[in-house]
Order: C-alpha cells, then structure tokens, then sequence
C-alpha cells in the first residue's frame, strides 16, 4: 500500500520542545497528524483501537495533507517508543533457528522438542522493560552457574519480526480474524545473556536471561500495507490442529539485514518461519486468554537454512565457538560494550519497515 509511491508507516515523534504526537512517515517526511487534523494522541494505542475502518481512513486522508505545511523531515525529530505495550509473548518459530539452538544446548538430543512441530512454542516476556529503537542497553548481571554471579559474558541480539494487537478480544481469535485484530509490524531485537539463558531456562524457560531489555523500533507498518509481501507458507508436517489452519496464512517476504558497528554479519528471510503470525495470534489466545490494545507478539529468531542467515551470535559464532572477524580486524564470540546492533528489513517493492538499532553499555557496577 503506496502513497503518491511513498509507502506509510506510524509512529510516535517530537520536535524539539514539542509535546509527543502522531505522526505518518511518507517517505523522508513525517506528517504531523495532529496539525493536519487527521488524529490526536500521544501513542498509537487509541489509533489502532480504532479497527480497521479507521485504519483504512487514516491512510485514505494522506492523501490530502499539504506536506508543505503539515511534515517535517525525519531526520529533524526525535521519535519515542511507539505505543504502550500491554502484553509481550515472543514466540520460537523458525525450524532453523530452534534446531541450531538444540543442537548446541543439547548435543545428545534430538535438535527439536517433540512438541514443536505441534505448536508455536512461546513464553511470555516482560512488557515494562521494552524500550525504542536508539536507546541503549545496558549488559545485565545474573546468576551464570552453580555459585557464579555476575555480567553476562555471552550478551547476544535476536533479529525478529514483531506484530502489534490494535483491536481488542474477549476470548480465542479465530486464526482467519488475524488482520481484524492485529495493526501492524515492528521490528524487534530480543537482547538475550546467553549464559544466564542456558542455567536458568531449564524447566520453565526464559526469565532474567530475556526480561532486562527488548529493543522495538520506532515505526510500525500497517498490516494492510504487506499484502504485496504476502507468500505461501511453508509446508507443515504433521498437519497442525485444526485451530491453527489458516484459508490463507501470514506467510511475509520480508529480508532483514543485521548490523554489528555497520557491519553487516546476517541476512535472514522471514519467509522461511515454519510458524506464522496468525497461527501464533490463534495459540495465543485459543485458550480464552483475551487481548488488549498494544499486545505485542514477536516471531521468535528468524534464521535461515544457511549460516549467513542466522539471526543471532549463538548461532553465528556456534556459541564462540566460530568467532566473527569485523572489517577492523577484531572478533566477536558475543558482543562488546559499545558495540551498536542494528537489524533492518525490507518487503517487495522497496517498502521499508525501518530499524531497530541499540547501543550495549557496560554493566552496573
Ligand atoms: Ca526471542
């Protein structure tokens, strides 16, 4: 969905001393929706639990701004997180990815769990500590092993693909009511301290590992602006249940880019996620749980079959075990203070969904 050429997307900015509001991005510009009398608000939240007519409107009345009058350029404003996260679930579904992290976690065992062909497997996350794209993140301290305290020495990125929940449930979506719920797209890094991970995920999964940050990016890509991006899925084996049988599944083309300091160091295809969004919103909630505006969801790594598309270092480097060499000469195992991670994505036709960038500081002391 293009505008005059320009494909739309939705956050929340300020120029300087300017209150947070609305704004559309239109190429290099940001229209301003408030001064353009289209809507007011100082998230995304009463936007996108609006429904899909209002969605539908919004972009209709684009058409129309005077940009003269009513955008700046985005370079020259400051953009905030954009929407208040309810809920954050982050889910598992690359076959690519779980299989690797199987293979280096559980040497012995078979690479995947004997449910995951069954279920999108998740777990719920931490919504207060997800922060916006340019904020930076500092490395977090835990328990590392039996007796052993203290910063991660394993501080690793996650490159996924995020959906946001515009209008509320009051009980299981169907997984055909996907695109009558969900708003839009984000990006999404889910910062992970692998050695905290590794001795504490065993028996219910991620906890201080996960729950120190989550980075999101500052624009999000109305759902009906990827109908050009929509591809067949990939086949399931076995069929899953019934529930999670879509007539036409959120299988997205979308090619993201991960940067260490500007470096590029993978290049995943979402397109290649066994599991897709409106599977996992209908497992979400197929047990009654309901949804609330600004629910967000994440995929889960996307990693591809070949090893310069793993979307994380635990995969890249093999757990350290095959460190990366940067143009400087030095090498990662896990990543630095200092060291800026920026994951980036595109879909067919040229429509951008942003970055999602964040900068590591050294641990508290
Ligand atoms: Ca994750």
């Amino acid at each position: 969905m293009e505008l005059g050429g320009r494909p739309v997307s939705y956050g929340v900015f300020s120029t300087a001393g300017g209150p947070p509001r609305l704004g559309a991005r239109l190429g290099d510009r940001v229209v301003d929706l408030s001064a353009a009398g289209i809507f007011r608000a100082t998230t995304l939240n009463p936007l996108m639990a609006a429904g899909p007519a209002v969605w539908r409107e919004v972009f209709d009345q684009l058409a129309d701004v005077d940009l003269e009058k009513h955008s700046h350029p985005v370079e020259g404003v400051r953009m905030h997180r954009p929407f208040d996260v309810a809920d954050y679930a982050d889910f598992y579904a690359s076959v690519h990815h779980a299989s690797n992290v199987g293979r280096i976690f559980r040497p012995h065992g078979a690479p995947l769990h004997e449910n995951w062909r069954h279920l999108p497997i998740g777990y719920h996350g931490r919504a207060g500590t997800i922060v916006v794209s340019g904020t930076d993140v500092r490395r977090p301290a835990g328990p590392l092993g039996p007796g052993e305290f203290g910063p991660t020495r394993k501080l690793d990125f996650e490159a996924e693909v995020g959906f946001v929940v515009g209008v509320p449930s009051d009980g299981p979506v169907p997984i055909d009511a996907f695109a009558d719920h969900v708003f839009g797209v984000c990006l999404v890094n889910d910062w992970s301290a692998r050695d905290v991970q590794r001795w504490e995920a065993t028996p219910l999964g991620p906890f201080l590992g996960k729950s120190f940050a989550t980075s999101i990016g500052a624009w999000v890509v109305p759902l009906h602006a990827l109908d050009l991006a929509r591809v067949p899925a990939p086949a399931q084996d076995p069929v899953p249940s019934a529930y999670l049988r879509a007539a036409k599944p959120w299988a997205l083309d979308l090619a993201l880019e991960v940067r260490i300091n500007g470096h590029l160091v993978s290049s995943p295809r979402f397109a290649d996620m066994y599991w897709t969004a409106d599977q996992q919103l209908a497992h979400l909630t197929v047990n009654g749980a309901t949804l609330r505006t600004g629910d967000l969801f994440a995929s889960g790594t996307v990693s591809g079959p070949a090893p310069d598309q793993r979307g994380c270092l635990l995969e890249l480097t093999w757990d350290g075990r095959d460190p990366l060499t940067l143009p400087d000469g030095t090498t990662r195992t896990y990543l630095e203070d200092g060291d800026t991670v920026t994951v980036s994505a595109t879909a067919p036709g040229g429509l951008s969904l942003g970055e999602v960038t964040g900068t590591i500081r050294e641990a508290h002391s």
